[in-house]
């Protein structure tokens, strides 16, 4: 086993906190060391904030890393990772910072792990420019499940930005290896469906945005009264939230696009940024959207390689094909098929 320390300077492509995430994730399956540097230095507050703090932390408790500058804003870790321990484990963000995000570190290392895991974050369950807890459970997680383990996910209350308060449990049946994932058909359209979440806002929000989700450019989705399902039950949400989920299903899998409703952002443009993300991956006829691409490539290449269809690799794609060689031997390629088709091959 190679136990140099591998060099990750974060100040590359993207420059975010997904370099982090995928490095946490790979050292921990591969058990090799490494070092960051830069850490988020392309955001405009660099350095650790509280959901990769967790991320962090979450890591150390599952493998019983030895770990240095682990303090916010710090922008240098060390991570020197123990053998993975499965079981049920609860982690805090303390803040509306993403759960998902938090899942995305440590779940693929768990995925081969020599029993099962319960994993339970709490923090924000919907936060803008992460994946919503739906993404988890319905696209993301069947997609791991092609590469051979079960996963399963609830909620157990949405949080979201500023607040947080939400909470997400996944289920983790690992596998002894994982299978290559070829993913080169788009499969048919089978429909799409809508799901509105409106907490503690004013009353129009939720019709507005169903009304948004049927204009005449989203057509093609078919979405109506009937398959788009309204939830303002506000018992247990903290604070005002607001979500639009649009599901498109295809024979491949079943893709969750979101928009995220923030303060000054018309109810009419949340919709809209949902539908417009539904449309665009719509008419690509491509099996794995821009947002899952990223986050497939960390799990495959702890499989051994692979390849999928998907639309143009988007910068954290690019980003992520650049970190996988300095953990495992494998290169990744971005070729273009045709205007809205890129094949991504892993080997
Ligand atoms: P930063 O640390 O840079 O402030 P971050 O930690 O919030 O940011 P990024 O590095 O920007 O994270 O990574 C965002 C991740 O969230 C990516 O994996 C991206 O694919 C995913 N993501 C963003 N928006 C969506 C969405 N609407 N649906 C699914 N996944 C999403």
């Amino acid at each position: 086993m190679d136990t140099t320390c591998i060099t990750v300077d974060g100040n590359v492509g993207e420059g975010g906190g997904q370099l982090l995430r995928a490095s946490l994730a790979l050292s921990m399956a591969l058990a090799r060391p490494f070092r960051m540097v830069n850490i988020r230095a392309r955001r405009p507050k660099p350095g650790l904030k509280r959901q990769h703090l967790t991320c962090l932390h979450a890591a150390q408790a599952i493998c019983g890393a030895q770990v240095t500058g682990d303090a916010i804003n710090s922008m240098a870790i060390t991570f020197v990772p123990g053998l993975v321990r499965p079981g049920e484990y609860r982690f805090d963000i303390g803040s509306g910072g993403s759960c998902t995000m938090v899942l995305q570190a440590i779940v693929p290392p768990l995925l081969t792990a020599s029993a099962p895991s319960r994993l339970t974050v709490t923090g924000g369950t919907h936060v803008p420019h992460a994946p919503p807890f739906e993404f988890l459970r319905d696209t993301l997680f069947p997609w791991l499940e092609k590469l051979g383990p079960r996963l399963s996910a609830s909620m157990d209350r949405p949080g979201f930005m500023q607040v947080g308060g939400g909470s997400i449990t996944v289920d983790i049946e690992p596998v002894s290896a994982l299978k290559i994932l070829e993913a080169n058909e788009c499969g048919a359209f089978i429909g799409a469906d809508g799901h509105v979440r409106a907490y503690n806002l004013h009353e129009g929000v939720a019709e507005r945005e169903c009304a948004a989700l049927q204009e005449v450019n989203f057509a093609a989705l078919g979405l109506s009264a009937e398959n788009v399902q309204v939830d303002t039950q506000t018992r247990s949400v903290e604070g005002p939230g607001n979500v639009v989920l649009v599901t498109v299903r295809r024979e491949s899998g079943a893709t969750v696009c979101t928009g995220i409703g923030q303060r000054d952002v018309k109810a009419e443009s949340v919709a809209r940024q949902a539908g417009n993300r539904a449309m665009g991956f719509l008419k690509a006829e491509v099996p794995v959207e821009k947002h899952l691409a990223d986050q497939l490539l960390a799990p495959m290449a702890l499989a051994g390689g692979g390849s999928f269809l998907t639309e143009k690799p988007s910068l954290h794609t690019r980003t992520c094909m650049e970190l996988l060689p300095l953990f495992v031997n494998i290169k990744a390629r971005a070729i273009q098929e045709n205007a809205k088709v890129w094949s991504i091959i892993l080997k």
